[in-house]
C-alpha cells in the first residue's frame, strides 16, 4: 500500500495540474468512459457533521476508488479545516488496495480547478472584474484558480462576514489586483464572472442582479437544500455542469427543478463543451451558469495524478498490507 500525505500532495501537485486532471475527467464522463457512482451524504447527527462517500470508475485513466469524508462545520474553531478528506484507490485490474491519499488539499485544489475550467471554456473572453461570494476555506484557493483563465484587472467580493476578506484581499494584493468588499448587488453588477463558494441556503444572488454576458461557477452546492442562488437565474442561464444526475438531486438545479422552471434536459455536461461536442457559450450576452456539484471521478483524478507524481519524486510512502 502506498501512503501519499497532505503534505505530499501540496508539493507535487499543483494548479496546472489539477485543471488537466479535471478538464480530462470531465471529458472522460462526457464520452461515457467514467461514471460516478450514486453519493453517500448523510447528517451523522453529531457535531453537526456531514459524512459520506463518493466513488467512481474511470475506464479511460484506469481509476478506481472513493474519497470518503464531509463537512464539519464546527471544525474552524479547534484549528481544522471544516471539510475532511481522504482517497483510497484501489488497483482496477484486481481490485487490490492501491494508494490512500490526503484528500484536503485535493478537494480545494480540484473544487478551484473545475470552476476554472468552466471559466476556461464559458467565461467571455474579455471578462475583466472577476466576483467571489464567499470567504471560506475554499474561496482562496477560487481566487487562485480562476485569475488564471482570464486578464481580470479587478476583483471584488463579499462575505457575511465581512472581516473574512482580508484573506482574499491579501491574496489579490499578491497577485497584484485590486480588491474591494461590496454589496451582493453591487457585485452582479460589476463582475464578468462569478464564482460563489459558500454554505448558504437560500438564494444569495437573485436574477435581476444578473447582467447579459455573465458566467457564474456554482460551487458550495453540493447537498440536498443547500442554495446560493435565485432558481430564476439558473432557468435564464445557459447552464452547464459537471454530472447532470448531481446537478438535479444535489446541485443549484435542484431548486429550480422543484419550482417548475426548467427540465432537466435543459443542463449539459461541460464535458460536451470540451470534447466539442456543445459550442458552450453562444453569444456575448448569454447568461451561463456552471452548476459544480463536486464528483468523485475529479477526487479520484487528483489523487491518482498526485500518486503518479509522488512516486515519480520518490516522496510516496510504501508499507505492506
Ligand atoms: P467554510 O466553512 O470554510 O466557509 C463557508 C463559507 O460560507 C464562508 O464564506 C461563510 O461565510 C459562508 N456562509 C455560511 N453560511 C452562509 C449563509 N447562510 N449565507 C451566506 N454565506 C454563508 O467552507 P468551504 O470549505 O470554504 O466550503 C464552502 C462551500 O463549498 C461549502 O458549502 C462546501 O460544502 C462547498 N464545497 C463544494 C465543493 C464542490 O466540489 N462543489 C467542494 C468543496 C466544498
Amino acid at each position: 500500500m502506498i501512503i501519499v500525505s497532505e503534505e505530499v500532495c501540496r508539493s507535487v501537485f499543483g494548479r496546472d495540474d489539477a485543471f488537466n486532471a479535471v478538464e480530462a475527467v470531465f471529458a472522460s464522463m462526457a464520452r461515457g468512459d467514467a461514471y460516478n457512482f450514486p453519493v453517500i451524504r448523510e447528517a451523522i447527527g453529531y457535531e453537526q457533521a456531514l459524512y459520506g462517500f463518493k466513488s467512481g470508475f474511470d475506464r479511460a485513466g484506469l481509476t478506481l476508488g472513493l474519497k470518503s469524508g464531509g463537512y464539519w462545520p464546527n471544525n474552524t474553531s479547534k484549528g481544522l479545516t471544516n471539510h475532511q478528506s481522504t482517497v483510497f484507490l484501489f488497483d482496477p485490474d484486481s481490485g487490490r488496495f492501491k494508494a490512500l491519499v490526503g484528500g484536503n488539499y485535493l478537494t480545494a485544489v480540484r473544487t478551484a480547478a473545475a470552476s476554472a475550467v468552466s471559466i476556461a471554456h464559458l467565461a467571455r473572453r474579455d471578462s475583466k472584474v472577476l466576483g467571489i461570494v464567499g470567504a471560506g476555506h475554499q474561496a482562496s484557493f477560487q481566487l487562485r484558480a480562476a485569475v488564471e483563465q482570464r486578464k481580470f484587472e479587478r476583483v471584488v467580493a463579499w462575505n457575511l462576514h465581512v472581516e473574512k476578506l482580508e484573506a482574499l484581499a491579501r491574496i489579490a494584493s499578491e497577485i497584484g489586483l485590486p480588491f474591494e468588499a461590496v454589496d451582493r448587488e453591487q457585485l452582479c453588477a460589476a463582475a464578468d464572472v462569478i464564482i460563489t463558494i459558500t454554505s448558504a441556503h437560500e438564494p444569495l444572488l437573485l436574477n435581476e442582479w444578473i447582467k447579459p454576458g455573465t458566467h457564474i461557477a456554482c460551487m458550495g452546492t453540493d447537498t440536498k437544500g443547500k442554495q446560493e442562488v435565485d432558481p430564476a437565474l439558473v432557468a435564464r442561464a445557459t447552464l452547464f455542469t459537471d454530472e447532470i444526475a448531481q446537478s438535479v438531486s444535489i446541485g443549484e438545479a435542484q431548486h429550480a427543478i422543484a419550482s417548475g422552471l426548467m427540465s432537466k434536459d435543459a443542463i449539459t455536461p461541460l464535458g460536451d463543451v470540451i470534447n466539442g461536442k456543445h459550442l458552450g457559450r453562444a453569444s456575448n450576452d448569454e447568461v451561463t451558469v456552471f452548476d459544480g456539484t463536486g464528483v468523485g471521478l475529479q477526487d479520484l483524478a487528483a489523487a491518482s495524478a498526485a500518486l503518479r507524481a509522488a512516486e515519480a519524486q520518490g516522496s510516496a510512502i510504501t508499507i505492506e498490507l
